[in-house]
């Protein structure tokens, strides 16, 4: 597959003089490192943009891992989730995925190793008692009682943890680093629990568990990495993770680099609050494609290369920014324009009875794929009696600006005929139930051979040439910015109307076989995908992928 190339950044320097100086014999190697504890999101697109696009920049590797240290979060589902995410989004992590699990032997014998130096030890300190000797970021933590106990002692009941003889939260073991260290990572942090828990991959063979901060380095050094690349929040966790690697046998040092989160206005990015939404049902699910998971915006109609350029465009910083919503949708646009084909679509419909129209009469008419790709081909499009426009593309009293249809007017229906309204039909509450308009034969194709001119163009389908479509029109999941931001909870910033579903809408029959996740451009209405569960054969549902900015206000400058 072909890739876009990365534009360049602190990292890629980094990495270009490692080369240049040999270091690790000249090799790359990285990883993505996700916790399968929820659904990847657009910022983690950040982080395996960086992570596979170092690698196949440089030669080198890029790894597959999941950092599986915590039973009680993690499940199955993410990791299915995550691969199918990673490989969707174009990246290929070779022959195997790896597993934090899969050294859970091995790391056990590197905490032996370290308790044998006696840089590691066993605590009975509860977790609250642990709180109070950790002390605080201006005050310096206290020794626990159980510091110095012998490595005799500490092998014994470190094994006693492992066998399962002492309740969870009872005991753990404790890196032996310095209490007083202004960093509180480095104040003796745990690194082994009891966990009496069943893991999903090596089922109950265990009854402690290695702490993420340990497993994480040791992984990595045990793969080989040679550039572990975190974001900003693990820069304090670095001098554990050297004096870890520092301690042990491993067989290689990995080079920490931290850049900047992603942040996206109007949405937030954090698993744990994705979590929340999905189990409060304010979203229908992990895939909502009103949620910034890879998932979700999959299912609206996102491709994979929109989402890499958008991580090239908005490149890799040390500085925390948040990105503009509109930055993400236009890199979409950018791409939908090339390779979406344009139909017809009538998202909220208005009947229009064609008056001279021949009877059951029914037209084949020519229409393109797309306007500047003759290559992308062409489709016929079926012309009836009964034919409907869009409600917003009618007015009974129309102001002077309005350049669509009102009593009297004339407008060109695209690829078909001029019509002129004749009149409005109303039901007897007065809401208008349909138009009775003529067409002028001598305008097929939609140019008129006297050189009449009209001002609108609308989009149209008929009767006969349409099928019934329900359509989910997205607006943004907050209403505000920086959702987090504020005293309350992010929650009450959800917005309420980021979805509105258009029951009756009329698409044409093209679209019945359209593939779910295929983006059509629905012309003048945006770009629109099939979606991949809510669809019945009875009735298609139609995601809003994006809108289509200003293509209203150039097809009017061109008069068509
Ligand atoms: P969250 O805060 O959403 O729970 P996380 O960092 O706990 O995310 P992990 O599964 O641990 O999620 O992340 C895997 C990798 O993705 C890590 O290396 C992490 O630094 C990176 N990552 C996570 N969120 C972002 C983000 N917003 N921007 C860039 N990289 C990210
Ligand atoms: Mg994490």
């Amino acid at each position: 597959m072909e890739h876009e190339t990365t534009t360049s950044h602190f990292i890629k320097t980094i990495i270009d003089k490692d080369i240049e100086t040999n270091k690790h014999d000249g090799r790359v190697g990285t990883r993505f490192p996700p916790e399968p504890n929820g659904f990847l999101h657009l910022g983690h697109a950040k982080s395996i943009c960086l992570n596979f696009g170092m690698a196949r920049e440089f030669k080198g590797t890029c790894n597959l891992r999941f950092d599986d240290t915590n039973p009680a979060k993690e499940d199955q589902k993410y990791i299915d989730a995550i691969t199918k995410d990673v490989s969707w989004l174009g990246f290929d992590w070779g022959d195997t995925i790896h597993y934090a699990s899969d050294y859970f032997d091995r790391l056990y014998g590197l905490a032996v190793d370290l308790i044998k130096a006696g840089k590691a030890f066993v605590c009975d300190l509860s977790a609250e008692e642990m709180r109070e000797y950790r002390g605080t970021l201006t005050e310096p933590g206290k020794n626990s009682p159980h510091r110095d106990r012998t490595v005799e002692e500490n092998l014994d009941l470190f094994e006693g943890m492992k066998a399962g003889e002492f309740e969870e939260g009872s005991r753990s073991l404790r890196a032996k680093i310095d209490m007083t260290s202004p960093n509180v990572n480095l104040r003796d942090p745990i690194i082994y629990r009891i966990k009496k828990m069943s893991h999903p991959r090596t089922g109950n063979a265990w009854s402690i568990y290695p702490m993420y901060d340990f497993t994480h380095c040791i992984s990595d050094a045990l793969e080989e990495i040679t550039h572990s690349l975190c974001t900003l929040e693990f820069q304090d966790h670095r001098p554990l993770y050297d004096w870890i690697l520092d301690q042990l046998d491993v067989p290689c040092h990995p080079q920490q680099i931290e850049f900047a989160r992603m942040n996206l206005n109007y949405t937030i990015m954090s698993k744990r609050k994705l979590q929340k939404l999905v189990e409060n049902n304010l979203v229908r699910g992990w895939d909502d494609p009103r949620l910034p998971t890879i998932a979700g915006i999959r299912r609206r109609g996102y491709t994979p290369e929109a989402i890499r350029n958008f991580c090239a465009t908005i490149g890799i910083s040390k500085k925390e920014s948040r990105i503009d919503m509109g930055l993400l949708e236009n890199v979409l646009r950018e791409d939908l324009n090339e390779r979406a084909n344009r139909v017809m679509g009538v998202i909220n419909p208005l009947k229009v009875v064609i008056e001279n129209w021949p009877g059951d009469t029914v037209e084949e008419l020519d229409a393109v794929n797309h306007p500047q790709k003759p290559e992308m081909g062409k489709r016929t499009v079926t012309f009836s009696k009964e034919i409907y426009i869009e409600q917003e593309d009618f007015m009974e009293d129309p102001p002077k600006k309005f350049f669509r249809l009102g009593p009297g007017r004339e407008v060109r229906l695209r690829y078909a005929y001029f019509i002129t309204c004749k009149e409005v039909v109303k039901d007897e509450a007065g809401n208008i139930s349909h138009l009775v308009c003529t067409y002028d034969p001598a305008t097929r194709g939609g140019d008129a051979p006297d050189g009449r001119k009209v001002k609108g163009t609308l989009h149209w389908v008929s009767e006969e040439g349409s099928i019934p479509a329900s359509v989910n029109l997205y607006d943004r999941l907050f209403s505000s910015e920086d959702p987090e931001a504020g005293d309350g909870e992010f929650t009450d910033n959800l917005n309420p109307d980021s979805l509105k579903v258009m029951e009756n809408a009329r698409v044409e029959k093209s679209l019945a076989t359209a593939a779910p996740e295929t983006v059509y451009q629905f012309e003048r209405m945006g770009y629109f995908c099939k979606d991949a569960k809510d669809s019945t054969p009875e009735l298609p549902v139609f995601n809003r992928t994006v809108t289509l900015r200003d293509a209203w206000a150039k097809m009017k400058k061109k008069g068509r």
